[in-house]
């Protein structure tokens, strides 16, 4: 009796031989538990039905197949019972495992690979594996099959009984040396290895996309670092930065670099008659502006406020900056107010050559070149040239003298009275700042008031000049023999009155020195008290009443007058020297003086008239009824300790 090791490729053959009706086929099997041997007719029966029977050898129910041709002896072919261990093994693998017909027809198939496809095994034998498969995917099983398909592996995806699709990987090996016709495959799912490289993907995909938010929120914080929200210009670190850039350049190279400092003349006046809303739009403006006008290595910044700078990191020379501030001037003059007014800037230069310099220094340079220009009346640009440095270098000397002295107390005032016109009774003294230097001589306001005022110094010596003032007046309301209405007039800077609480300064020294309140003038410059804010109206009325008197000094060489007189409120007006200084020989003069007296009168104030001189100025003051007058013909401003208590007269001519 031959035997071949397989029943399943046994019965291939024997289904193939009956169907071409050439032998006879009997089959014995375990089906039941006693062996049974079919008879030609039960076999063929069978093998009508081959797929049941295909079936029944994949469940183990069958263990042998007998074929005769009617001629010879018939061949049974018997299950080695020696195979069933390895068929267990089979059974119970990890993975799925087939036998393949070459036609594709699935002749074994394991339990794992039954509950894969979630289907009973009976109903996967005998199946086509394709009816598993998605119609598009073709496998060429036969190439697969023979050697050169050993050991093959691919990727496939086999839809289940309920149409789900699970990821597998299909690995082919032939049979064995005796079975070169069928296919063995083991079928891995990949459902969770698939579900976990899904996972992988998703969350790598997750962190780009974190990764790109992240990079997304670093570069706006680095735009917001380095840019001006408003105008989404460059800001000042970043110039600053791009300035160095060039320079370092500049020093290889040997260009020469050029920073515009640029602000807008009267700005102040748009944001506040205007609102910012205007104001915003009007920068905006100018920033669309100026980048326009620019080239593309060129860097337009705002520093702030009304203030922008531009760097050009190479220029051919001096007068190519020139030629680039006086075309941003011209194109600043396009922009509008909201009520149609042009708009104009100062722009100061600043130019190195061959890296010379830093950034701060450049920028420093321009700066001071820019108020050069809005000196000269703005609209107009201006360069830092060696007689602008000199320039800054005595300012700079000037406020170390200055600071110096005011550290030292050597900031002291000088007096000139006040006479009453009517009466010839001196009405009080004016404190007139003078700055004593080390060697002794002393220096008059002209030589340091400017630098006080630019520097902010100007409120020590405010300070400094009331508190000293006070004081005398405190002892001469003591001693003196003078009038009971005397009084100390002292000259207030605006800056003064802008910051922190002016009003308070002045009670807290009236009350430490002990001087009357009545008895203390403040005087403000007019030309400094332009802006009439709120809050300074507010500190000039509480200064009022405490008792003080507030009075405008300079009265006509400033700005708006009438309105001045108007909404400040105010004790007394001081005319002028340099209209003073006509009266008797310009009839012009007179007239204004007398205009300004009558009109000083009709507002209930009292009139002053400064830097008398002549005694013909004298007549015409009384003539045009001015109330109280000052200058040298009565007397200059002098120490205290030198003044002549009680020696102050009119001259007798005019008593
Ligand atoms: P001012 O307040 O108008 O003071 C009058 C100026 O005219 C004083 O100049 C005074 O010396 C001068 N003067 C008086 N009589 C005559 C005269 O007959 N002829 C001429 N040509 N001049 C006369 P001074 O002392 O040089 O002060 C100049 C200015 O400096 C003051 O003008 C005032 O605006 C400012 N100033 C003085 N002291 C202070 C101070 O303590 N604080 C502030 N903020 N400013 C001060
Ligand atoms: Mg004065
Ligand atoms: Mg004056």
């Amino acid at each position: 009796m031959a035997e071949t090791p397989h029943p399943i490729s046994a019965l291939d053959l024997a289904v193939e031989q009956a169907a071409g009706g050439q032998v006879d086929v009997s089959a014995a099997g375990l089906a039941g538990g006693g062996r049974r041997a079919l008879t030609y007719e039960e076999a063929l029966a069978r093998l009508d039905e081959a797929e049941d029977t295909l079936r029944a050898i994949g469940v183990g129910e069958i263990d042998a197949f007998v074929v005769s041709d009617g001629s010879s002896e018939p061949r049974v072919y018997t299950l080695f019972t020696a195979d069933r261990p390895y068929r267990r093994f089979v059974e119970n693998m990890r993975d799925g495992a087939a036998t393949l017909s070459p036609m594709g027809v699935i002749l074994y198939a394991n339990r794992r690979l039954a509950d894969l496809l979630s289907c009973p095994p009976a109903e996967l034998l005998g199946s086509e594996l394709a009816a598993f498969m998605s119609h598009d995917v073709v496998v060429d099983w036969e190439s697969l099959m023979g050697p050169q398909g050993h050991g093959t592996t691919i990727e496939l995806d086999l839809f289940d009984a309920h149409g789900r699709t699970i990821p597998v990987l299909v690995g082919v090996s032939p049979m064995g040396e005796d079975d070169d016709r069928n296919t063995c495959l083991t079928f891995t799912d990949l459902s969770s290895q698939k579900a976990q490289d899904q996972e992988i993907v998703r969350l790598s995909q997750a962190q780009a996309d974190r990764l790109s938010d992240l990079q997304a929120a670093q570069a706006a914080l680095t735009r917001q670092a380095t840019h001006d929200a408003l105008t989404g210009l460059a800001n000042r670190d970043l110039l600053v930065d791009r300035i160095d850039q060039a320079l370092r350049q500049g020093a290889r190279t040997g260009d020469c670099a050029a920073v515009l400092f640029i602000d807008l003349d009267r700005f102040k006046q748009i944001n506040v008659t205007q609102g910012h809303a205007v104001g915003n739009r009007v920068l905006e403006e100018v920033a669309d502006r100026l980048l326009a006008t620019l080239r593309d290595m060129d860097t337009v910044a705002r520093l702030g406020g009304d203030e922008f700078a531009v760097l050009a990191p190479v220029v051919s020379n001096h007068h190519d900056a020139m030629e680039m501030a006086a075309r941003l001037v011209r194109e600043v003059a396009r922009c509008r107010g909201a009520t149609g007014e042009v708009l104009s800037a100062s722009i100061g230069i600043s130019i190195s050559d061959g890296g010379r310099g830093s950034a701060e220094l450049m920028l420093h340079e321009a700066e001071t070149a820019m108020y050069r220009a809005k000196s000269l009346g703005g609209a107009r640009s201006a360069s830092f040239d060696r007689a602008l440095a000199d320039e800054v270098r005595a300012r700079a000397s000037a406020q170390d003298t200055l600071r110096t002295a005011l550290d030292e107390r050597r900031v002291v005032p000088y007096y000139q009275p006040i006479l009453n016109l009517a009466s010839g009774a001196i009405a009080g003294f004016e404190a007139l700042a003078r700055l004593v230097q080390v060697d002794g001589s002393v220096l008059a306001p002209a030589a340091f008031i400017a630098v006080a005022e630019d520097s902010g110094l100007v409120l020590p010596l405010g300070t400094q000049v009331l508190e000293q003032a006070c004081l005398q007046g405190s002892l001469w309301q003591e001693y003196s023999r003078w009038d009971n209405g005397f009084a100390v007039a002292v000259n207030v800077s605006s800056r003064q009155l802008q910051p922190g609480d002016f009003a308070s300064v002045v009670r807290d020294i009236l009350s430490n020195t002990g001087l009357a309140p009545q008895r203390l003038h403040l005087e403000l410059t007019e030309t400094a008290i332009m802006d009439l804010h709120p809050e300074i109206l507010r500190q000039l009325s509480r200064i009022r009443e405490y008792g003080a008197q507030i009075g405008l000094d300079d009265f006509g060489t400033g700005y708006a007058s009438l309105t001045h007189l108007r909404r400040l409120p105010l004790d007394f007006v001081k005319v002028d020297r340099s209209f003073v200084q006509g009266l008797g020989t310009d009839a012009g003069d007179e007239r204004i003086v007398g205009a300004v007296i009558d009109l000083v009168h009709n507002l209930g104030l009292r009139s002053i008239a400064e830097g008398v001189e002549t005694t013909k100025q004298l007549d015409r003051l009384r003539e045009l009824g001015c109330d109280q007058a000052q200058g040298y013909l009565f007397a200059p401003p002098a120490p205290a300790e030198e003044l002549l208590l009680g020696g102050y007269e009119l001259p007798s001519a005019q008593r």
